[in-house]
């Protein structure tokens, strides 16, 4: 057992981990990071990298056989499409390979020490970590639990050979023939788009009135009618409720009984934060429900102990961690720094995909503030029509009494490239006035934003 002191230690070397470990280096803290598994996390290494490496392989075969087909309006044609699957996991996996082999290289190059093994709390000051060849006695000035999170499992659908989660579902040797999937949320959508574009007959089974329940109607009409086109068979108000011997076991409102015909249920009901292991729970911290509480600066309720990213709740994204875990090292370095984000924006990787940021034209209702919407649809855009991606649109919604731009939402084919465009107009307080007078680019999907800026001042141009 060797034993180690340190400023700063981060548990979980996720977006979360590993960049308040390099910013803190960076900044002269002596750090440590702990990684039971892979560096990268969730993120890179079963969660956003390899599901929007197999939205990219889907979409490209996707398009052959379209062209296979006759359908391309531009003449364009193909013959026998065909996919080496085996190929595109490898092409997958070695994106996976780089991105984890170079976050290490980033630890390293700041001068954080990475480890690799279990870390469990001694107490709030000791860290004992269980690595294959080493283990360590780690006191440090200030600990950052960023454990991260892991799937829900139905207890009626333990995961196994049959029914799998997101990670199963992106380490498939074969492209599963009926897929059945329990959770019309982010991961079902993305995944279950993918492979019905791969070939696979596709169900989804969601237990609300709508897919993706927490966008209003007219930001999912488009994925509706996109997965419709795909053959996706969506079931709303439907919930699972069993194994059958043939596949997946439904009840719908009424409490009609149905069995969907699978060979491989996929369960993506949400995920559920990584806070029972480690010793937290001796730790006796604050909670939120299953989540370590947090305050504004990420502090839990034992002085010296921080945490970050999906274990400290919602919304679970990457970014958000990331976000945490520069402002957290900055702050055992000295800086004085709280959590003052105007908005974290979230992007659906949908066909065609969702990009929300900020206030939605019914939250802020519910807020009672009074607000003007504007929208403008990607079927009066020329870049979109050069692209053959007409469907959806572009919508700002700001304050009526002094036009501060209070949320973006979008909709549309490689909207999520916008994000950063709507992110920026809220955070530095932007009025429809400075979208108005901002030069967009032409031809772009961006002159959309513009268009709806425009469009809530009553004067757009282009429709
Ligand atoms: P994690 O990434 O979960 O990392 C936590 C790390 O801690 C893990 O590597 C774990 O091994 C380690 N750990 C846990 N306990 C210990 C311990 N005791 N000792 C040592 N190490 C430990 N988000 C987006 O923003 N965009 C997307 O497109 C997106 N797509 C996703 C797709 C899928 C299929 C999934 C599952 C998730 C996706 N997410 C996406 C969510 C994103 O992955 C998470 O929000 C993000 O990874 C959270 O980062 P984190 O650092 O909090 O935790
Ligand atoms: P989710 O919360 O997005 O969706 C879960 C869905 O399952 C919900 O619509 C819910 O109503 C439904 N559901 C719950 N119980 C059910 C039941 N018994 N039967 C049928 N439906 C049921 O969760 P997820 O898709 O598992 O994703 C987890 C989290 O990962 C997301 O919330 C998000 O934070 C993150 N993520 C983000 C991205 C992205 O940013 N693009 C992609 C994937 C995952």
């Amino acid at each position: 057992m060797k034993n180690l002191t340190c400023k700063l230690l981060v548990i979980g070397g996720g977006p979360g981990g590993y960049v308040c470990a390099i910013r803190a280096a960076q900044l002269g803290v002596e750090t440590i990071i702990v990684e039971e598994r892979a560096y990268g996390g969730t993120c890179l290494t079963v969660g956003c990298i390899p599901s929007k490496a197999l939205i990219h392989a889907a979409d490209e075969f996707a398009r052959l056989t379209e062209f296979a087909e006759g359908k391309s309006a531009l003449g364009l044609a193909a013959s026998h499409p065909s996919i080496d699957f085996a190929r595109t996991v490898a092409w997958k996996d070695s994106i996976v390979d780089r991105l984890t082999g170079g976050v290490k290289g980033l630890l390293k190059k700041a001068g954080a020490k990475a480890i690799e093994g279990t870390a469990t709390f001694v107490d709030g000051k000791t860290v004992r970590v269980e690595g294959e060849e080493e283990s360590y006695e780690i006191e440090a000035e200030n600990v950052v639990i960023a454990t991260g999170s892991e799937p829900v499992e139905l207890p009626f659908l333990p995961f196994g050979d049959t029914v799998i989660d997101s990670t199963g579902a992106l380490a498939l040797d074969k492209i599963p023939e009926r897929l059945a999937i329990v959770g019309g949320g982010y991961i079902g959508l993305e995944i279950g788009s993918a492979y019905a574009k791969l070939g696979s007959n596709v169900t989804v089974v969601e237990a609300e009135r709508n897919i993706l329940p927490q966008y209003d109607a007219a930001l999912t009409r488009p994925v509706l009618k996109s997965l419709a086109d795909l053959g996706v068979t969506v079931m709303t108000e439907t919930r699972a409720k069993g194994l059958a011997s043939a596949g997946l076991e439904v009840e719908k409102s009424d409490g009609s009984a149905e069995v969907l015909a699978a060979e491989r249920i996929l369960v993506t009901v949400g995920r559920r934060p990584r806070s029972k292991g480690a010793g937290i729970p001796e730790l006796d911290l604050t909670m939120d429900r299953n989540f370590i509480a947090i305050d504004n600066r990420c502090r839990t309720s034992m002085r010296g102990i921080y945490a970050i990213g999906d274990v400290t709740g919602e919304p679970m994204l990457a970014h958000r961690a990331m976000a945490q875990g520069e402002m957290v090292a900055e702050i055992v370095a000295g800086g004085k720094r709280e959590w003052d984000k105007v908005a974290i924006p979230a992007v659906c990787f949908t066909d065609p995909e969702i990009v929300t940021c900020g206030l939605s034209p019914d939250e802020a209702r519910t807020r009672d503030i009074d607000v003007i919407t504007g929208q403008f649809p990607f079927t009066a855009n020329g870049r979109a029509m050069t692209m053959e991606s007409e469907a959806g649109f572009v919508r700002v919604v700001a304050r009526r009494s002094d036009h501060l731009v209070l949320g973006i939402q979008a909709v549309g084919k490689g909207v999520s490239e916008l994000s950063a465009a709507f992110a920026l107009a809220l955070e530095m307080g932007a009025r429809l006035e400075d979208v108005a007078g901002t030069i967009h680019a032409h031809p772009t999907q961006s002159e959309g934003f513009l268009e709806a800026a425009l469009a809530a001042l009553g004067h757009a141009l282009h429709i």
